[in-house]
């Protein structure tokens, strides 16, 4: 979701008056902050453009649950804040480049220096060629000698400066890259997200492409989620769909890949895998969740079994995203019909080419 979409931009002085009084009578009622981020989702709220974001406030609102400081932020910042990660490389190359300058300009100086420095060898050794008196030849040493000491000094100066922005640069090096996964993993289930889905399927169609081969993609939805939220709350349903996303990454290769989808849908791509070996990997996802008996280990409290449906197709050649996601998606909707907690293929139509070529 994005701000843009999260509040329509055309309204009326007097209905965008109207929505403000609204917004700020319920933050009253509420006892929630009166801070421009609690305003904003405050006043989409009011404002009903964005579905999901009044169907969640409505949510809490039924259960009675209080609008603490973090929740609001959580409002926000699911809604809002989308550009957090955008903000945070842009700050970590900033620091990056001021870094990397001062190391540039460091090691200019530490050339100039080195050319004065020959410069001055140079002129001693000269006066060194002449025949000269001892106490000549003493001052020449004792200049010798600071020079070497103060370009010793100086490389030590360097060497000590040249560290430290290095350092930081790792450092930011490292901080880039926990930002770069942050924007690639669940928030929830800690697996990697749609976008990171987006980028590893079209990673996985150039790979069978130059490879010749193919790669199996598993579509998975977790059945009669609503009713499961409905009837145990909303916070147990995003147990549950912990625990999903754990079920997959155990029980899968390392180089397969598993990502929420979206809501309680997952997507699971098998590298190097025809359509009958990933039907049984599909399988044994399904029988894994649903040999599960879910209970609350703090209150005891039993939630039976959740199952999942899962469509299953394989990559041909001809293929792009948008198409063989559809396939998945069709076997997926052919499980559901078909009964749930059950795996269901879709081989590509005859249109498609099947043979692999170059
Ligand atoms: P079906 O078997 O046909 O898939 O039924 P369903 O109830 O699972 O499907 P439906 O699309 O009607 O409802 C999906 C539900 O999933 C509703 C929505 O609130 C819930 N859901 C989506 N994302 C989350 C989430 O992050 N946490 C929780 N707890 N529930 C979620
Ligand atoms: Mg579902
Ligand atoms: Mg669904």
């Amino acid at each position: 979701m994005i701000a843009g979409s999260a509040v329509a931009s055309t309204l009326s002085d007097d209905r965008a008056e109207s929505l403000a009084r609204d917004a700020l009578a319920a933050m009253e009622r509420f006892q929630i902050a009166p801070t421009p981020m609690n305003f904003t989702v405050w006043f989409a709220y009011h404002q009903g453009a964005n579905r999901d974001l009044v169907a969640e406030i409505e949510r809490y609102i039924a259960r009675g649950e209080a609008f603490s400081q973090e929740l609001c932020l959580k409002l926000y910042g699911k809604y809002f804040d989308t550009d957090k990660e955008r903000d945070q490389v842009l700050v970590a190359s900033h620091r990056i480049e001021t870094a990397v300058g001062q190391v540039l300009s460091r090691l200019g100086e530490a050339g100039r220096d080195n050319e004065q420095h020959g410069e001055r060898l140079a002129s001693i050794s000269g006066n060194l060629d002449e025949d000269q008196s001892q106490d000549v030849l003493r001052s020449l040493i004792t200049t010798l000698s600071d020079e070497v000491r103060h370009m010793a000094r100086r490389n030590t100066q360097l060497a000590e400066a040249i560290y430290s922005s290095t350092q930081e640069i790792s450092d930011l090096r490292n901080h880039l890259q926990d930002v770069r996964k942050q924007g690639l993993t669940d928030g929830l289930t800690q697996v990697a997200n749609r976008r990171a889905f987006d980028i590893r399927l079209g990673e996985a169609i150039q790979e069978a492409k130059a490879l010749q081969n193919t790669f199996t993609l598993v579509m998975a939805d977790v059945d009669h989620f609503k009713k499961f939220n409905d009837s145990y709350g909303h916070q147990m349903g995003d147990e549950v769909l912990k625990i999903v996303g754990k079920i997959m990454t155990h029980r899968l290769k390392e180089d397969d890949f598993v990502a929420r989808y979206g809501g309680e849908e997952f997507s699971v791509i098998l590298p190097d895998t025809k359509l009958v070996d990933g039907q049984a990997v599909a399988e044994r996802l399904r029988s894994a969740l649903a040999g599960k008996r879910l209970r609350n280990r703090r209150t005891g409290d039993d939630f039976g079994r959740v199952t999942l449906s899962l469509g299953v197709t394989h990559y041909v050649p001809g293929d792009t995203a948008q198409t063989v996601i559809e396939r998945a998606d069709k076997a997926l909707y052919q499980a559901k019909r078909e009964g749930r907690n059950r795996v269901a293929c879709q081989q590509p139509s005859r249109e498609t080419p099947q043979t692999f070529a170059a």
